[in-house]
């Protein structure tokens, strides 16, 4: 089926269109300049520029793949998990597309969007398949027998997800936002083994992860150098960092496979951009006989893409579709893949 994917949960206006597990196009707008002076996503802000950006989106979208409204099997939407706001801009403007066009609406969860957009590049998940999503609101580990419906949560965090931990470091070290990339590039010049920061939860035998006793000891080391007026190593506080999460991140996610019999680990959401974590999970899947699937760093974080793939793949499951009625939900549980 050709399917065009909404995705407005935060400050991205993602508009993608597929057809089965073939990409066609990934427009997106996106509204990060204007909270990089706040250090954060400011949900107002966020929403009125999806207001502006949708229509010219959908337009670039169907324009890079050459194709029309008309031709759209289904429109499907992130109906949450999300900034309740930005969420309901995405949710009104497929309804306006469904209705009009009279083609059926899928409103879907963006985390499953977020495992799903792999079989954009890698072709179909293997069920069952054990997931790892990390981004800016979400970490957690996921059993995924069938990614259209039956999304089964391992742990999570029970603090800061990953990408805000990134977020916050970044701050700390006067990096811009969001901090992931930045904090990436600079670990690249430092020394992972310089600094021995707090693992979180590392050894605790659950899947669950905590990274905010980890930010909070990196803020009160730069705060000591800075205080005895010593120039603080940005490139090795990084570095030293990025590899306490990734450490934990790995370490948990191959447990994962390992307890419940998955030979399959995929990782997804932003934080799954991050070369030392794509490197590290490499490394630690080869050893312990694990595939490891990760999609490229632009369908790592949030796009219209992988909410058209999920959407493709309750298409092709004969799953019914939403009601017009159908609500954002902010709070949305993993477990519901499709609203
Ligand atoms: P969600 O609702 O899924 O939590 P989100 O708004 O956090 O969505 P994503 O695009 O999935 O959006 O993830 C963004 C996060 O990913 C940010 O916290 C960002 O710092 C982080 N990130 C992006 N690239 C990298 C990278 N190379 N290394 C580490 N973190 C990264
Ligand atoms: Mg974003
Ligand atoms: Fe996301």
């Amino acid at each position: 089926p050709l399917v065009l994917g909404i995705e407005t949960s935060c400050d991205e206006t993602g508009v993608g269109v597929v057809r089965g597990h073939t990409l066609l196009a990934d427009a997106i707008a996106s509204s990060v300049d204007e909270h990089a002076r706040f250090g954060g996503v400011v949900p107002e802000v966020a929403s009125r520029a999806h207001l502006e950006a949708m229509t010219p989106t959908v337009d670039r979208a169907l324009r890079e793949a050459g194709v029309t409204l008309a031709d759209v099997d289904a429109i499907a939407v992130t109906a949450g998990p999300g900034l309740a706001g930005a969420l309901l801009v995405g949710v009104a403007a497929a309804k306006a597309y469904s209705l009009g066009l009279g083609k059926p609406l899928y409103g879907v969860n963006h985390l499953a969007a977020h495992v799903a957009v792999d079989q954009l590049e890698h072709g179909a998940l293997p069920k069952p398949c054990v997931a790892l999503l990390v981004s800016g609101g979400h970490s957690s580990l996921l059993l995924v027998p069938d990614v259209a419906s039956d999304v089964r949560p391992l742990g999570a965090t029970v603090d800061d997800a990953a990408g805000e931990a990134f977020d916050k470091v970044a701050r700390v070290l006067d990096l811009g936002f969001p901090g992931g990339p930045h904090i990436d590039r600079a670990a690249r010049e430092g020394d992972p083994g310089s600094i021995a920061f707090p693992r979180g939860k590392y050894e605790d035998g659950t899947y669950d992860f905590s990274f905010s006793g980890l930010k909070t000891a990196v803020a009160r080391w730069v705060e000591s150098r800075e205080r005895a007026g010593d120039p603080v190593p940005v490139a090795d506080v990084a570095a030293a960092f990025q590899e306490a999460v990734v450490d934990v991140l790995t370490k948990k996610a191959i447990a994962a496979c390992k307890d419940n019999d998955v030979s399959h680990l995929l990782i997804g959401g932003g934080v799954a951009a991050n070369s030392r974590l794509r490197a590290l999970a490499q490394e630690r899947c080869e050893a312990a006989g694990i595939r490891l699937r990760v999609p490229r760093p632009k369908l790592c974080t949030d796009n219209g893409a992988m909410v058209a793939a999920l959407g493709a793949e309750l298409v092709g499951a004969g799953l019914a579709p939403s009601s017009l009625d159908l609500p954002a939900d902010s709070s949305l549980p993993i477990t519901d893949v499709l609203v």
